[in-house]
């Protein structure tokens, strides 16, 4: 098989690269290529585009060469989409010298057949083109054991991989509830009249039913790009030789069960929960003003606001949110955002959340549109409370630093993954308030009401301090995460693939 392999890979290799693999470099912790005396394996680790996806993707390179004895590469599509991915590549590299990089330099990232898209929807969409025929060249100078794949080009690059014999595994970076929501789409459009049709409640074997509202919002468009790459790979998984998910068994334990049992769906590869990753520490790159002013506030005071890295709120509803926050009368520390991708954000801030509030909330609230070490922040005693959109890295951030969460999803798979914070009692979630799409402003004084309440309700706060044991459980040595990615490094050690085509 290894020989295979290895023929494969040179085949791939005489075809002349039309990426640049100038910056390439194999990983230089090779020097000793065995652990207790098995061979090192090579991860190639191939993440989409966005932070929430390219973090989760830095904190598996980190567990797979520090704690499980990986050589680790990861390919880099360039350019990134936000200055934000540019900065946490750059800090990785500097940080994990012994981290391979293997640049994929996309051949077109301008699509002009989607005008007005998502920027992360289309640069998945370039990266899915390019790595279709980029990628092999690419991987055959790399010689790796396995790859893992970004969930948003699966059905992209399984098939690349099998063609060389080279296991391949995909790596969902959100809940495992949305990942068994996307394993079980084909299924329900199948057989509800094919992909031409809307999408209402899914009963998702198993799970749970997500109801029509919390469907992402571009689910309801069968022609919209999100759902072709959605449904695409949905059903690309059966092909994959295992699922790494950055979930957990406590947390999730019906969703999880039921997608490795194929409950959700017959005939998935192996599933591993490997979740939530732990934070790698990179060198502090931000002036981190912030700490001094948390150092300086009493034990869980503070609400920590932020909706992620790639949305920003609409004006009327900043404003809104502002006056809320000022009339709950807590101390807060605000990140907002004033465009989706940071490299557009000229603004000021002040235009932002309006005229005269920084005067006013001046001491007992912070607010910055700088990037802040928000895993950091979420361990800091003085957090009491996360107003959050609920990006899946930043619930499994709530989740290890047992910070309660006040969830307010505005997009994609946020309302599902609001969903596993309410039933898991980590926070709590009025259904009623509106997300990107919808009419309606969620009004300054239920934004204030709720916040007061949720801060004050010690039930959710005992809850949350459990899922964080739960969490670091799972994590440590022994627990269910760390005995599955063993596993899954095992496997990868072993060069076993499951498909054989
Ligand atoms: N993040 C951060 N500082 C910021 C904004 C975001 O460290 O100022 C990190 C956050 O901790 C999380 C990731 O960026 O790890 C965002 O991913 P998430 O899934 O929470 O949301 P998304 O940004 O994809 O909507």
């Amino acid at each position: 098989m290894i020989e295979n392999l290895n023929f494969c890979l040179q085949a791939a290799a005489s075809n002349k690269p039309r990426c640049s693999t100038m910056s390439s470099a194999a990983p230089t912790n090779s020097g000793d290529r065995t652990t207790r005396g098995r061979p090192r394996p090579h991860v190639v680790l191939l993440p989409s585009a966005g932070m929430g996806h390219l973090v989760p993707f830095t904190r598996l390179a980190t567990a797979l060469c520090s704690g499980h004895g990986c050589d680790v590469s990861i390919v880099t599509a360039l350019p990134t989409v936000s200055s934000a991915e540019a900065r946490h590549l750059a800090a990785l590299f500097a940080a994990f010298p012994t981290v391979g990089r293997l640049a994929l330099h996309l051949s077109a990232f301008d699509l002009p057949e989607f005008p007005g898209a998502d920027p992360f929807y289309v640069r998945y969409e370039a990266i899915r083109r390019s790595a279709a025929h980029l990628l092999a060249p690419l991987l055959a100078g790399a010689s790796p054991s396995a790859l893992v794949a970004d969930i948003a080009v699966a059905s992209v690059v399984i098939p690349v991989a099998k063609e060389l014999r080279l296991p391949c595994y995909v790596f969902f970076t959100a809940s495992a509830t949305m990942f068994a929501l996307l394993a079980y789409l084909p299924t329900y459009v199948d057989a509800n009249g094919g992909g031409g049709h809307a999408i209402g409640d899914v009963d998702v074997p198993g799970v749970c039913r997500v109801p029509m509202s919390s469907v992402p919002q571009a689910l309801h468009d069968p022609d919209d790009i999100f759902t072709r790459q959605f449904i695409t790979n949905g059903r690309s998984l059966a092909g994959a030789d295992g699922l790494l998910v950055n979930a957990f068994d406590a947390l999730e334990p019906e969703a999880v069960a039921a997608l490795r049992q194929g409950t959700v769906v017959a005939g998935l590869p192996p599933v591993f929960a490997v979740g939530p990753l732990s934070p790698a520490s990179f060198p502090a790159k931000d002036s981190g003003n912030y700490f001094p002013w948390l150092d300086a506030q009493p034990e869980r005071s503070v609400v920590y606001v932020s909706f992620g890295s790639r949305k920003a709120l609409p004006r009327n509803q900043l404003s809104e949110l502002a006056a809320g926050l000022e009339a709950s009368g807590r101390r807060f520390l605000w990140v907002v955002k004033g465009t989706a991708v940071d490299r557009d954000d000229a603004g000021e801030l002040s235009d932002l959340v309006g005229e005269g509030f920084l005067q006013r909330v001046h001491g007992r609230g912070l607010v910055t549109m700088a990037w802040v070490r928000q895993e950091e922040i979420l361990k800091h005693p003085a957090v009491g409370l996360f107003v959050s959109h609920c990006g899946w890295n930043s619930v499994t951030e709530a989740a290890a630093g047992g910070v309660p969460v006040m969830a307010w999803p505005w997009f994609a798979d946020q309302r599902v993954n609001a969903g596993v914070v309410a039933r898991a009692g980590l926070g709590a979630w009025v259904e009623g308030w509106s997300w990107e799409g919808e009419e309606g402003v969620v009004r300054a004084e239920d934004i204030a009401e709720k916040v007061t309440s949720v801060m004050a309700d010690e039930a959710v706060r005992d809850t949350a301090a459990s899922v964080r044991e739960a969490a670091a459980r799972a994590v440590a040595v022994g627990g269910t995460s760390y005995r599955s990615l063993a596993e899954f490094v095992r496997r990868c050690s072993s060069g076993s693939v499951r498909n054989e085509a």
